[in-house]
């Protein structure tokens, strides 16, 4: 979270010079991109500076799907905002708590400075009399303290388990928040994030990033054939190939409904192409049976569109190569891969027509 602890003097020339530097780069002026160049500006978050620095140094341009980007992704946390106010509630509780018993504590702390006191005021008159009684009053005392002590430490204990409790319900909400339901894959809140570490990483490396779009051909048709049920039992197989197929760094998402996405970083076209098409195979030769029904439902197959990432362009263009491409295996028959090379950028004109047919299996490049 981004603190404006700056003065009203600073904050002024920031604020004109944002929306100087917004007018010269032709950034439209409203307050998601406002927010982006004044937070540029102000130094106040390192990883977006280098961003800017980075893009600005590429002399790339500043268009609506670049801030879109750049916005979503250093500002736009609304989910993880909302998990850390719900932890930081639940803490802040806990430690109300362990103050109050603290302060109790302190109470208690100081009657027995009081009896000690006492005590050593029999001890100064040398007078031994009530000796006994003063003894007796000070054994009360420190049981007592013994005592507070005693429900401070159950306190402390209970509060540090619940600590980590509340650790462990963080992750597990974070990861829930970053899963699909169905398939136990990366969902497409954790694709799009992971997207844009894997864009900046390769941007600081100068290694290809790579892009698979898949889906899944006639799934209408399967579901009315064979019921929901049994296509989302196709979903979660789909979402199991993939997985089995993608190494360490890779990432495999549900894209949306019956559609999927696989991250491929340091992966240039061909490797990502290779790659596709030995999921693309490796789909074709399963067959489906029902669950419930333990039958035979027939085969399914995917279309998969490659692209690879261009340093310093916006995601959004990014992934809409990959989805021309894919658009491109569709129209030429289905269960098929298609790169960005076969299409031209902007206007969806069909460049080569050398998609790749079915062939067989290969080995993915290293
Ligand atoms: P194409 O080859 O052009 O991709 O044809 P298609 O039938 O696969 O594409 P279309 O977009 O017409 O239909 C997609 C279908 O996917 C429709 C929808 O019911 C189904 N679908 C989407 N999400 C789910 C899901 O979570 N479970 C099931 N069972 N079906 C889903
Ligand atoms: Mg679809
Ligand atoms: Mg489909």
């Amino acid at each position: 979270m981004i603190e404006y602890g700056t003065s009203p003097d600073r904050a002024q020339q920031l604020s004109n010079a944002a929306l100087a530097m917004m007018s010269e780069l032709g950034v439209i002026a409203h307050p998601n991109n406002y927010t982006i160049f004044f937070n540029y500006l102000s130094g106040e978050e390192p990883d977006l500076t280098q961003t800017i620095d980075i893009l600005r140094s590429n002399n790339r341009e500043f268009d609506e799907l670049r801030c879109r980007d750049l916005f979503a992704r250093f500002f736009d946390t609304v989910n993880e905002r909302e998990i850390v106010t719900r932890i930081t509630d639940d803490l802040r509780n806990q430690l109300t708590s362990v103050l109050e018993t603290v302060r109790n504590a302190g109470i208690d702390t100081r009657a027995y400075g009081e009896a000690l006191d006492h005590f050593c005021e029999y001890i100064g008159d040398k007078d031994f009399t009530n000796l006994e009684q003063a003894l007796k009053t000070l054994l009360g005392a420190t049981r007592e303290i013994e005592g507070v002590n005693r429900i401070l430490e159950t306190r402390l204990d209970n509060t540090s388990t619940e600590i980590s409790k509340l650790r462990r319900d963080l992750e597990d909400m974070k990861r829930e928040a970053m899963t699909d339901c169905l398939t136990g894959i990366a969902n497409r809140k954790a694709f799009d994030l992971q997207l844009r570490d894997c864009a900046m990483q390769s941007m600081e490396t100068g290694k290809p990033l790579s892009l698979l779009l898949i889906d899944i051909d006639y799934f209408k048709t399967f579901n009315d054939t064979h019921g929901h049920q049994a296509g989302d039992q196709v979903i979660r197989l789909m979402a199991q190939t993939l997985q089995q197929n993608v190494k360490g760094r890779d990432t495999a998402a549900r894209y949306g409904g019956e559609e999927f996405a696989v991250i491929l970083p340091m992966t240039g076209l061909g490797c990502a192409r290779q790659l596709a098409e030995h999921i693309r195979h490796n789909v074709e030769t399963r067959t489906i049976i029902s669950r419930t029904r333990h039958q035979e439902l027939g085969k399914v197959t995917v279309s998969i569109g490659v692209s690879t990432f261009e340093f310093g362009e916006p995601l959004a263009r990014f992934i809409e190569r990959a989805d021309q491409a894919l658009y491109l295996a569709k129209a030429k028959g289905r269960n098929r891969v298609a790169t960005e090379r076969q299409i031209t950028d902007g206007n969806k004109v069909i460049r080569t027509l050398d998609i790749t047919a079915p062939e067989p299996k290969k080995q993915r490049c290293a």
